[in-house]
């Protein structure tokens, strides 16, 4: 079944009965009780399938997360109250019953960086970065340090590099390694990192998922090997996402797919047009055909979805003619976040990217003079025209 339709139809209409509401109400209540204390006994020891306390069992979430589940062929998934929330918890969950170690990519979302070497670090967990696109470097780091996860992003933050996903998992089921793939950027639409070997799926739902800029969320979805133990740490950690945000994040992934497919057209558009604007000097595009990750993307691509983040230097800009750029922009919105109906600027420099040394940020290759954009479903030629006059400010 397609991807459209999984969209709008999966997780809701559960309950056979004589009224079954056609999308799924937000559950706010925190307990439940039942015609006689034998039956409540019985889903206290998972004899019996229902509800007995919020944390451990919501309908709203249950829905939304069966959803997130079947779009990425899933064997479950679990609704956290963050995508950093949902790291922290998928990252934990793998590290359980394996040695403390974790191999990650060097070039991730600023959080994730300041997650491993600020909590994880600190608590004991050794953690050593690599080149994700460098396989043999991979396979060394996992064998020597023993790792028992692998922490990656589908696409990189904000240079866009893409990782052998399918490759990297094959050198891990050899190492008993879980491989943990952050797949905010590229969506379910896109790549399902489930299929091509990894152990959990992790999304900030905050972005393309719910993708209306009102829902702070995160979704886990894991294989068949880890999401009882996913689920039985939630039962005793508490991850999750409240009910509201469980019912937003459901009622926004219904029409996901078209705007993730109108915002990858517009956003080919975009990449192609400031291609060769003279105020730009370079563009990163996982739809250019000289990327440098080109033969990767088109093995775990679509052949016309690449995605919609476009980073682009411009040039000889300082700081303040970026700022310059970025105060011009009137429809274009600067802010903190990716994914959503409108189309947005970021400044890695100042936002995403802050914390990190300035010699980090150049290996990275992030320049002073990078923005970061991610495209909306407006008009294509709206877009353009907002960021022509302000490259032109
Ligand atoms: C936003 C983001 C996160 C963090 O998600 P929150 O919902 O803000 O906690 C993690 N990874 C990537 C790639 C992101 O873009």
């Amino acid at each position: 079944m397609s991807q459209f339709t999984k969209a709008v139809h999966a997780g809701d209409r559960k309950k056979p009965g004589p009224h079954v509401p056609s999308t799924t109400p937000i559950y706010t209540a925190t307990s439940y009780f039942y015609d006689s204390v034998e039956t409540l006994d019985k889903i206290f020891a998972h004899e019996m399938e229902g509800q007995s306390y919020a944390r451990y069992e919501n309908p709203t979430n249950a829905a939304l997360e069966e959803l997130a589940a079947t779009l990425e062929n899933g064997a479950g998934a679990l609704a956290c109250s963050s995508g950093m929330a949902a790291l922290q918890a998928a990252i934990t969950v793998a590290l359980l019953d394996r040695p403390k170690s974790i191999v990650a990519a060097s070039d991730m979302y600023g959080a994730t960086l300041n997650l491993l070497t600020k909590i994880f670090d600190p608590m004991g967990v050794a953690i050593r970065f690599v080149n994700i696109c460098d396989l043999a470097a991979i396979e060394k780091a996992i064998v020597d340090s023993k790792a028992g996860a692998l922490v990656m992003e589908t696409v990189s933050n904000p240079v866009l590099r893409v990782g052998a996903i399918d490759k990297i998992s094959e050198i891990a089921r050899n190492t008993n390694t879980a491989v943990i793939v952050d797949n905010t950027f590229s969506s379910p639409l896109l790549v399902r990192p489930i299929e091509l070997g990894a152990s959990f799926s992790v999304h900030s739902a905050t972005k393309y998922l719910a993708g209306h800029g009102d829902v702070l969320g995160g979704l886990i979805i894991a294989d068949e090997d880890h999401i009882e133990p996913l689920r039985a740490y939630s039962r005793i950690a508490g991850p999750l996402m409240g009910p509201f945000e469980a019912y937003l994040t459901m009622r926004g992934i219904k029409t996901f797919p078209l705007r993730m497919e109108r915002q990858c057209q517009n956003a080919t558009r975009v990449a192609c047009w400031l291609a060769t604007h003279p105020r730009v000097d370079k563009v990163f595009f996982t739809g250019d055909p000289r990327h440098p990750d080109a033969e990767v993307i088109a093995r775990l691509f679509p052949k016309n979805l690449h995605g919609a983040i476009v980073s682009f230097e411009i040039k000889d800009a300082q700081k303040q003619d970026v700022f310059r750029f970025m105060d011009s922009l009137k429809m274009l919105v600067c802010g903190t976040s990716l994914g959503d109906v409108h189309s947005m600027a970021l400044y890695p420099l100042i936002s995403s990217h802050r914390d990190l040394p300035p010699k980090q940020r150049a290996r990275m290759g992030i320049q002073d003079n990078l923005v970061r954009l991610s495209i909306g479903i407006e008009a294509i030629d709206d877009i353009i025209a907002d960021i022509d006059q302000a490259l032109n400010a």
